[in-house]
């Protein structure tokens, strides 16, 4: 067991071990600064007496008695103090006295090596005077607790944010003018140092802490002192540390400090066995044994046997080292003081592999090194919760900040995306009107089209008719006489046509006026729609003068509708006509027959002009002989008399 190991051991569990400011509760608590231990107990134990009665001036009594047991860092006695006044404490209503309350049961947690519950004890303290809003009435006290809460982060491995935070302590101490709070702030940073093996920087914080504190606070310079030639010892002269060590331990003993002297004798063998002087350093760690056993705190005397059965295995005192060293694994396996099994273990193994029990040697070896392990997985744990938080708050913040960009650029495609759908209802809307006005122009299109069409009809219609009768008309009549006769020559049938003329017309315009000739004309015009067949077709060819083409009708069909024809304009109702009281018509006949073999038709091949010629002829012949009659064409001009007996009518006509 290295006397490093040891020196190192001393350093942190003594880092705590420094008194409050008096001040902290009571201005009189600074007397305990001027008296020793056992004087300042029975000072305040005899105040208590007199104020049992009275709760709050006991409950002040009691904290500033437990002020000094922290001072003298005895922790067995604060523990069973803080219990016994809990009650008292938190039946009060006030929020200041729970919280020295908490940081004194921190602080006895601490001493006990319990770090997680005094971090929560230190944390408890803190939150009542935050919840109350307490913090810039008790700056001095929140700054305490902030202190001691970062020193005990130190053995939870948190050395950097410990550092932080007591610089942060120091600077306010300095600004508020707090002088114990500034050198106290400065003996921890000097232990962290110390911790991390910087020892020339520790000793400056030292030295400076020493310097800073108040002449009064005795105790606190005095181990100062003796942390100061713990470095001295390291970095700088023997001689000078061990003076300085011998004037530390003379205000101890004075003050009645057995805890600190236990330390300083501690730290006594250590500096004899680099003399080397085993048998003073043994003789040194056998009165710090003697002094923790007396004091009590299991994770003290455990540590104090493990460095005695070491001195006492190098001083080849093997039976006794190996009985201390038992005791030293027997009361660590009780603590949760992980470091100090590790230590305790690995230390009884080494003097079993002296002593030549290699199995119980190597048995305690493993248990020592679980120890280790366990101790390292609760770093690991620790640096990897550490971690974990820094990650989970990058990833938070940058989440959040991925989030937000996100959030713009979501915004950004959202504007966008608005506008282009703006844009696409717009064309949608220009698109809708295009396709209505394109529609709306076919409709109207079509509607101009059937418009046009109709009209294109009807003008084609007008255009073949004759305006007064609505027969065909003359050039209308004469194409489709043409077709006809075309079909007779292909299909050979026979075609007649017929002339019809009105007699005596003229004399109908004279005597009732050319609109009852009108009506005249028309009225024969109705009789011959109404006379003829489907397949036959009349039209209007002069003034009076009608042109009846019949396909399918042969010469004798003929004269007989022509006689109908000339019988019905005859008698046919004439309410139309007004005053004409007898109408009468003439027709001629020319028939193209199928047969070319008769006599009187060699004419088969005959055009429409020719035919029309012939009836023309044989019209003629009928006015000559008398009109109101029917002739057919003869080619020897021997024209049939076909005259329709209806007796003189013609002087009727004229009649009125
Ligand atoms: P005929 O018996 O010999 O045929 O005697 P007509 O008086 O009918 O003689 P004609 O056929 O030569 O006379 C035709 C007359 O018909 C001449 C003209 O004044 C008349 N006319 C011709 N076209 C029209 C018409 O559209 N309306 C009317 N009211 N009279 C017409
Ligand atoms: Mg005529
Ligand atoms: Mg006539």
């Amino acid at each position: 067991m290295s006397w490093k190991k040891l020196l190192q051991i001393v350093g942190v569990l003594t880092f705590m071990s420094y008194q409050t400011h008096a001040q902290m509760i009571s201005k009189q608590g600074l007397l305990q600064l001027q008296s020793n231990f056992h004087e300042a107990e029975k000072q305040l134990d005899a105040r208590l007496a007199d104020t049992s009665s009275n709760a709050p001036a006991s409950i002040e009594l009691n904290l500033q008695k437990a002020q000094l047991y922290m001072l003298y860092q005895r922790a067995d006695l604060l523990q069973s103090l803080l219990s016994e006044i809990q009650q008292q404490v938190f039946a009060q209503d006030d929020a200041v006295v729970q919280s020295h309350w908490h940081l004194l049961n921190g602080i006895q947690f601490y001493l006990f090596g319990k770090y997680a519950q005094a971090d929560n004890s230190f944390k408890s303290s803190l939150g009542l005077l935050e919840d109350q809003n307490l913090q810039q009435e008790n700056a001095y006290l929140e700054n305490f607790i902030l202190m001691y809460q970062a020193v005990n982060r130190v053995y939870l491995q948190q050395y950097e944010t410990a550092l932080n935070a007591l610089t942060a302590v120091y600077k306010n101490a300095e600004k508020n003018n707090w002088p114990l709070i500034q050198a106290r702030s400065l003996v921890f940073i000097g232990d962290v140092n110390y911790a991390l093996k910087n020892y020339e920087q520790a000793l400056e914080y030292y030295q400076n802490a020493y310097n800073t504190y108040p002449k009064n606070a005795l105790i606190y310079r005095a181990e100062t002192l003796m942390y100061d030639a713990q470095m001295v010892n390291i970095v700088g002269e023997r001689s000078l540390a061990f003076a300085q060590l011998e004037q530390a331990m003379d205000v101890f003993v004075e003050q009645q400090d057995d805890t600190r002297l236990a330390n300083a004798y501690l730290l006594k063998s250590y500096f004899y066995s680099k003399v080397p002087d085993d048998a003073k350093a043994l003789e040194w760690i056998a009165k710090s044994v003697e002094k923790r056993e007396a004091l009590g705190n299991p994770i003290d005397i455990a540590n104090a046997y493990v460095h005695y059965s070491s001195q006492l295995g190098t001083n080849g005192q093997i039976p006794l080292a190996l009985e201390y060293a038992k005791k030293a694994a027997d009361l660590a396996e009780m603590q949760e003081d992980i470091a100090g099994q590790w230590d305790a273990y690995g230390n009884y193994a080494n003097l079993l592999n002296q002593a030549g029990d290699y199995q119980q040697a190597f048995h305690f070896m493993r248990l020592s090194e679980r120890a280790l392990l366990k101790k390292a997985r609760l770093d690991i744990t620790s640096q990897t919760a550490t971690l974990n938080a820094e990650f989970n708050l990058k990833r938070e913040q940058l989440k959040s900040e991925f989030l937000n960009e996100q959030g713009l650029l979501l915004e950004e495609r959202n504007t966008l995306l608005n506008a282009q759908l703006l844009m696409e209802q717009q064309h949608q809307r220009q698109q809708n009107w295009v396709v209505m006005v394109l529609s709306a122009a076919l409709v109207f299109f079509l509607i101009m089209c059937a418009v046009i069409y109709r009209l294109y009809i009807k003008n084609k219609v007008l255009a073949s008719r004759d305006p007064l009768t609505s027969l065909h008309n003359r050039r209308s009549v004469l194409m489709l006489g043409e077709q006809a006769i075309n079909s007779s020559d292909r299909y050979q049938y026979a075609v007649s046509v017929l002339m019809l003329d009105i007699d005596n017309f003229k004399a109908v315009n004279d005597s009732f006026g050319h609109e009852t000739g009108d009506s005249v004309i028309q009225y024969v015009a109705d009789i011959c729609i109404a006379t003829l067949r489907k397949p036959d077709y009349v039209g209007r060819v002069g003034g009076e003068e009608f042109l009846l083409v019949l396909p399918h009708t042969d010469e004798s069909a003929a004269l007989l509708l022509a006689q109908r024809l000339c019988k019905q304009v005859v008698t046919a109702d004439k309410k139309s006509i007004g005053q004409v009281k007898q109408v009468t018509v003439s027709i001629g006949i020319a028939t193209k027959n199928i047969n070319s073999d008769q006599p009187h038709n060699r004419s088969v091949d005959k055009d429409l002009n020719q035919l029309i010629r012939e009836a023309d002829a044989a019209l003629y012949v009928a006015k000559d002989k008398g009109r109101n009659q029917v002739q057919v064409y003869h080619t020897d001009l021997e024209l049939k008399d076909h005259a329709v007996n209806l007796e003189a009518t013609m002087p009727d006509m004229l009649r009125t």
